[in-house]
């Protein structure tokens, strides 16, 4: 079973924070189109939507900015800087505060309101019984990789490399991100990301320059991998059959990855596809370098 300590995560810190050093001024040079991939991700201001809060003007010194205690990316563009904040799917509806702390010490809490967004209810069947009702031995398993899962959204790095991705795979999309799930006849957790059906061995290419934060065998996501984009946006690739990458390695925008599997509880080969801010999953579909 993989862990990550803090050790263990500052020594990563570290390596790619060297590496991050040696390769930014390389990647801006080699990739003509990187000014467009630049631009924030949409907004939506639902559960599983993500909100943009304008914190001050360019020339200022970057300020810092929490959503329910937990640091969200903070980025520059020519209008200053902007706090984009990922809002979970329990989110419940209504006005809600982001604390900000000023470079020079001051305090500022900023509102903003969430609106309803119903997600639609799938039914799916899932042929192996133990993936929808694990057993004992299951249970330790799960509890584990949820440990598991729960280290590798907190990990984050300041250097915000892209907020605009491609798509990883190409595949038949299924909007279902934040659909209602009854597996089974049974309602279990709502869906953390987006579904490309492709066949197995399908190549599965990194969305925007990225770090490998972990890499993993689980229960329910099967042989998966977490990418860190920079300022918290990471994107997780779950029921593959191979992993060509390892934690701690830089990746390029377009470089091979990963490959579409079945591992995990699945009804077929697909590649699901999360996006994470702030170490909740907010709707893939906002972030495409395509989205309008
Ligand atoms: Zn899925």
């Amino acid at each position: 079973m993989i862990h990550i300590d803090p050790a263990r995560q500052s020594i990563r810190y570290l390596l790619v924070s060297c590496t991050l050093l040696l390769c930014c001024i390389p990647f801006a040079a080699s990739n003509a189109d990187e000014a467009a991939y630049r631009t924030l991700p949409l907004t939506q201001p639902t559960p599983g939507g993500v909100v943009i809060l304008n914190l001050g003007k360019p020339d200022s010194a970057k300020p810092k900015a929490q959503f329910n205690d937990i640091p969200v990316a903070v980025l520059e563009t020519n209008a200053g800087w902007h706090a984009v904040v990922g809002i979970p799917l329990s989110t419940k509806p209504g006005q809600h505060q982001l604390d900000i702390v000023h470079d020079d010490g001051s305090t500022e809490a900023k509102t903003f309101q969430i609106e309803t967004k119903s997600y639609p209810e799938q039914h799916l069947t899932i042929k192996n019984k133990r993936k929808v009702n694990p057993n004992e031995e299951d249970m330790l398993r799960i509890r584990q990789d949820r440990t598991d899962i729960a280290n590798a959204k907190r990990y984050r790095h300041p250097v915000v490399l892209s907020t605009r991705l491609d798509l990883p795979v190409e595949g038949i999309r299924s909007s279902s991100f934040g659909s209602r799930r009854i597996l089974n006849g049974q309602p279990r957790r709502p869906h953390g990301g987006m579904d490309i059906a492709a066949a197995t061995g399908t190549p599965i290419f990194a969305p925007a320059d990225a770090y490998v934060i972990e890499t993993g065998d689980y229960f329910f996501s099967g042989k998966c991998l977490f990418l860190g984009h920079g300022e918290g946006l990471q994107t997780f690739y779950a029921h593959l059959s191979k992993i060509h990458v390892e934690p701690g390695e830089q990746v390029k925008r377009g470089q091979l990855v990963a490959e579409v599997g079945a591992t995990g509880r699945v009804t077929g080969a697909h590649l699901h596809w999360s996006v994470g801010l702030n170490r909740t999953w907010v709707d893939p579909e906002l972030f495409l370098v395509d989205a309008k």
